[in-house]
């Protein structure tokens, strides 16, 4: 039977698209840590995580400048000065950026400070602004909306690469499910899944899975076990202070031993590949 999807279809290509970011390259043989925080809130902040995620060796640094919050009243981002705090804070690390684009009216704006477009979760089906992205010159982080099938997921990417955009990254987040406890529920089997049907490198997001950060580390190394490509996690200098998910927030200070346990299970994962297939 036809895929219903043509351009990010493994048939298509039969090697996992690499996306070269800075010095950073998604889809490679090398494990991708991207880091820091939910929400851009000052220079200070931006600084203190960024910093950590290069002394955990992070190869892209987050933050939310246009947050998309479930309330009107909630903390809205920092909007333009929350991309220059980024910007300057990936730039004094050396680090590339990525942060959300909400609206197709923003995306130019967004692209001059970041190097990484992302598509929020409440966003993936919003088809003006995935072929918006898709005339952009930059590469986009597409998540997986929270009521999703895999193949409403590989159609919201097939518009970016129909519009000329080839550079997507797809982000497993987890789905909506009926477990109080969770936030929502991670799926590790969507990794080795979608090998099987695109080429497009993938990222594990455990941290807006779990919604607790003493689950974090646990889900992103399920994650690597899987086969992920990289994995997105949300870190802040002082999690009881921040402004959004601080209940997931990694503390700044213990990245560093986070991200040497997840490269341990790199390592561990890549051995037992070898072993298996000798
Ligand atoms: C985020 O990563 O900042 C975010 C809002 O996540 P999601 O779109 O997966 O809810
Ligand atoms: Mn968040």
């Amino acid at each position: 039977m036809a895929v219903p999807y043509r351009l990010v279809s493994r048939e298509e290509r039969s090697s996992t698209t690499v996306i070269h970011v800075g010095a950073t390259a998604i889809g490679a043989s090398e494990f991708v840590l991207i880091a820091g925080p939910c929400s851009v809130e000052s220079w200070e902040q931006m600084m203190a995580a960024a910093q950590a995620v290069r002394a955990a060796g992070g190869g892209l640094l987050r933050g939310g400048a246009y947050k998309p919050r479930t309330s009107p009243y909630g903390f809205q981002g920092l909007g333009e000065k929350g991309l220059e705090l980024l910007a300057e804070a990936g730039a004094a690390v050396g680090l590339p950026v990525i942060t959300e684009v909400l609206e197709p009216s923003l995306v130019d704006v967004v692209s001059s400070y970041a190097d990484v477009l992302q598509i929020g979760s409440r966003n993936m089906a919003n088809t003006p602004l995935l072929r918006a992205v898709g005339r952009a010159r930059r590469p986009v982080m597409l998540k997986r909306g929270m009521a999703s099938t895999v193949d409403e997921w590989l159609l919201a990417a097939e518009y970016v690469l129909a519009e000329g955009n080839e550079q997507v990254i797809l982000c497993e987040r987890g789905v909506r499910g009926f477990e109080p406890h969770l936030r929502n529920l991670l799926d590790p089997t969507v990794v080795p899944l979608l090998r099987t049907l695109t080429h497009l490198p993938v990222i594990v997001d455990p941290s807006h899975a779990a919604g607790r950060r003493d689950l974090v580390a646990p889900a992103a190394c399920a994650a690597i076990a899987a086969g992920a490509d990289g994995v997105m996690i949300e870190v802040h200098p002082d999690p009881a202070s921040a402004l959004t998910d601080g209940p997931q927030a990694v503390p700044c200070d213990e990245l560093p031993a986070l991200a040497a346990r997840l490269r341990a299970v790199v390592r561990a994962v890549r051995t037992e590949a070898l072993a298996c297939s000798i």
